[in-house]
Formats: structure tokens, C-alpha cells, sequence
């Protein structure tokens, strides 16, 4: 069998797995048929590509599960033709499987190197509606603002308040919250009015920190017990050894396996 025909049986297999655990939705399932997850992890994890776990992508960071991914859109209720902001771009593949379905994508990541390389390969795939930014994603991307949804693919201590105000009325923010920075719930929130808002708990799941203005504060994002909230240390205020040492922290943190990013204890059906 060439590679590609069976990267392609491997892919069909992974959307039956994500089918099989209950999101149904064809216009999701055909989006993550179109996707090919395998350009966005390293040709070393090549044969990884559609296992459903997350996968490590560089800057201690991760790819997300698949099925997580399905959660949030389908969570989020992204419908063809809406505009989307992403908060947590990583390797670009989430965005991808959202423009797939969405006429827009914004997406915002916090380390630089991973924008760069997201933003390349979107490009070298034909991605034309994604647009990617460095910076943080917590204040959101005031001026492209509103959005119909908007998912935030990182843990942060609270719904951050400005991504709710860049919501469109009847717009949806889904993001995981939890009073460390290891454990979290899928919040979503609904925007009613123009200051009116329903907040709804839809289950328990395992994130990357959200770390910024609005989330995690730097150090409290390695360390679980912490709980303060300050403001983050930029980028400019930081040593090369500040950063090999959060990388190193942040690793180990994120390490991921496939029981770590997956929901705990949500229901088959809701
Ligand atoms: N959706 C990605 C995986 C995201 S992992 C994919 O499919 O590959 C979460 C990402 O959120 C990480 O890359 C992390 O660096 C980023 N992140 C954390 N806090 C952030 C912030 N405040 N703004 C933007 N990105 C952030």
C-alpha cells in the first residue's frame, strides 16, 4: 500500500473513532477527513498522525487530540460561514479542521517560532481564510472582532473578559477553566445581549496553561498549587535562561499522553 493510501485508511479510522464517541455532526467528521494531520507533527511522528492523543510539537508544547478538537467545534457550534478566533494556534492543525468548516479563522499563539511554523505550513496547505498572529491571545484580536465563536485551546483561571466582549450577540466562547492550571472545565458562554451572558459547565478535561494577561501568570502556570493571578512577564523582560527553564517546567507539564488531554468524567450524551 503506497503512503499515502495508507495514511488516508488511517485517517478514515481515526474519524470513526471520533464518531464512535458521539460527535456525529458530518459537517465536523468531513472536516477532519479533509485535514491532513500527519503535515502538522514532525515526519519522526509520522506514524502517530492518527492515533486520537495529542503529540508533541516543539516549545514544550502539543498538538491537540482529535477528538478534543471535535468536542470544542462541536461544543462551540461552529457553523459554515462564521468567523472564528482561536486562542493557542500550536501547530496550526485545530485551525485547519475549524476553516474547514468556518468562512474565517483568526488564531492567536504565544510563542512566536510556533506561529512562524503554523503560519508556513497553512500556507504551503492553501489555507487562504487562516490568519495567524504572534502575541497573546487572551485580550483577543480587537480589531477583527466581533466573532461568532471563539475556542481557546489552553486552561486559564477564568472566562477571560475580553473575549467575551469581542463575542457576537449569540456568539459562543468556549474556553477550559480550572483553579489550577493542570485541571480544567469546558465553560462555554453565550453572549444574549449586549450585556448579557448565559455560562454553561460542560465537562471536565486536561489543558495546556493559558498563560497571559487574562489567564495564568507565568510561574503560577509550573506550578499546579499556585492560584494568584499577576501580570505575565513579556516577552522582552525575559533571560534566555528564564526561557530554558519555563521550557524545561512547561514540558513537563505538558507531556502528553493520550489519557492526560482526554475529558474526565463527561457524559456520552448532553
Ligand atoms: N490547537 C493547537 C494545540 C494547542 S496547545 C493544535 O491543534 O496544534 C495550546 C497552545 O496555546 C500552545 O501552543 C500554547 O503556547 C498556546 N497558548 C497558551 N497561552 C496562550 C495565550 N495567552 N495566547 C496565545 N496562545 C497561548
Amino acid at each position: 500500500m503506497s503512503t499515502t493510501r495508507r495514511l488516508e485508511t488511517e485517517r478514515e479510522r481515526m474519524v470513526g473513532l471520533i464518531r464512535q464517541r458521539g460527535v456525529q455532526e458530518t459537517h465536523i467528521l468531513d472536516a477532519f477527513r479533509a485535514v491532513p494531520r500527519h503535515a502538522f507533527v514532525g515526519s519522526d511522528l509520522e506514524e502517530f498522525a492518527y492515533e486520537d492523543a495529542p503529540l508533541p510539537i516543539g516549545s514544550g508544547q502539543t498538538v491537540s487530540q482529535p477528538y478534543m478538537v471535535a468536542l470544542m467545534v462541536q461544543d462551540a457550534c461552529v457553523r459554515p460561514g462564521e468567523k472564528v478566533l482561536e486562542v493557542g494556534t500550536g501547530s496550526g492543525y485545530a485551525a485547519a479542521v475549524y476553516a474547514e468548516i468556518a468562512r474565517d479563522v483568526y488564531t492567536i499563539e504565544r510563542y512566536a517560532d510556533l506561529a512562524d511554523t503554523a503560519r508556513t505550513l497553512l500556507d504551503r496547505l492553501g489555507y487562504d481564510n487562516i490568519h495567524v498572529r504572534h502575541g497573546d491571545g487572551t485580550t483577543g484580536w480587537r480589531d477583527e472582532a466581533p466573532f461568532d465563536a471563539i475556542i481557546v485551546a489552553a486552561g486559564g483561571p477564568q472566562v477571560p473578559e475580553s473575549l467575551k466582549r469581542q463575542l457576537q450577540i449569540g456568539g459562543r466562547l468556549v474556553v477550559p477553566v480550572g483553579e489550577t492550571p493542570r485541571d480544567q472545565v469546558i465553560v462555554r458562554v453565550t453572549r444574549l445581549g449586549e450585556e448579557e451572558w448565559r455560562r454553561e459547565e460542560l465537562g471536565a478535561v486536561r489543558f495546556v496553561p493559558l498563560v497571559g494577561e487574562e489567564g495564568w501568570r507565568e510561574e503560577a502556570s509550573t506550578r499546579p498549587e499556585a492560584k494568584a493571578k499577576a501580570p505575565m512577564l513579556t516577552e522582552g523582560d525575559e533571560t534566555g535562561s528564564d526561557r530554558d527553564a519555563r521550557d524545561r517546567s512547561v514540558r513537563g507539564l505538558t507531556r502528553p499522553s493520550p489519557i492526560e488531554l482526554m475529558p474526565t468524567a463527561r457524559p456520552v450524551s448532553r
